[in-house]
């Protein structure tokens, strides 16, 4: 059986006092909660500090992106290798809002996958349509097309270990939910394609659910054969919310 997956996804949010007040009152409320891995993805800014406030605690950290190089003259840029060394073991690549504002192309997030894993993180693969190709009749196209920048480029083995986000563009902040099937038929899509590669890859591989999951409507959203977690933005700002999602998840 896969183990559950919930990240929290916190974007540019929060102050230092508060990303403190927030794992601290996540890692009381969690720390009975099994069957999940839970991940919190904060500004970068804030790692070194709350890595020390989780230590001994159930809760990972992830980063909401990282530079596809090494190091040398990137100025702006995060590495891996720095992410690292203040203990995060998620990186979240190729979120809509990197496509559409930062124009992160499919090759792009592939050389940060690909780095990803040679640093040893979790890459969590973000895909999804949006509302104009999902209406278009579009979803399953531009969903397999994002997974077949890492799927065919690298072959099955490179998902190995690695996550994989659906995320509906039209669901992500906007309070609209994809339905459990809506969202049950495109997980199932994802899993076929890479078990048309490999049947071992596609049995082990964690495909989460992001767009406006809330304490409301996670268990019902996780209760689906193929949605094995959760990427939630919103609702991880908040203590109470969160712990609840990731109740949802555990098995
Ligand atoms: C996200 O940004 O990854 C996300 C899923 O956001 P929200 O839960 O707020 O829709």
């Amino acid at each position: 059986m896969r183990r559950a997956l919930v990240a929290g996804n916190w974007k540019m949010n929060g102050t230092k006092a508060s990303a403190e007040a927030l794992v601290l009152g996540l890692r009381e409320g969690l720390s009975g909660c099994a069957g999940v891995d839970v991940v919190v993805c904060p500004s970068a800014v804030y790692m070194d500090r709350l890595q020390r406030l989780l230590e001994g605690s159930v809760i990972g950290l992830g980063a909401q992106n990282a530079s596809e190089y090494g190091g040398g003259a990137y100025t702006g840029e995060l590495s891996l290798e720095m992410l690292k060394e203040f203990g995060c073991a998620y990186v979240i690549l190729g979120h809509s809002e990197r496509r559409a504002l930062f124009g992160e192309t499919d090759a792009q997030i592939c050389a940060k996958f690909v780095a990803a894993k040679s640093a040893g993180l979790v890459p969590v693969l973000c895909v999804g349509e949006t509302l104009e190709e999902r209406e278009a009749g579009l979803a399953f196209d531009v969903v397999g097309r994002q997974l077949d920048s890492v799927l065919k480029t690298q072959g099955a083995e490179a998902l190995e270990g690695a996550v994989v986000a659906y995320e509906p563009v039209w669901a992500i902040g906007t309070g609209k939910t994809a339905s459990p099937e809506q969202a049950q038929e495109v997980h199932a899509f994802i899993r076929a394609r890479v078990l048309a590669e490999s049947e071992q890859v596609a049995n082990a591989l964690r495909i989460v659910y992001g767009g406006s999951v809330n304490a409301a409507n996670a268990s019902t959203l996780f209760s689906m054969a193929d949605i094995d977690g959760g990427l939630v933005g919103g609702a991880s700002l908040k203590v109470d919310e969160f712990i609840t999602v990731c109740q949802a998840a555990g098995r």
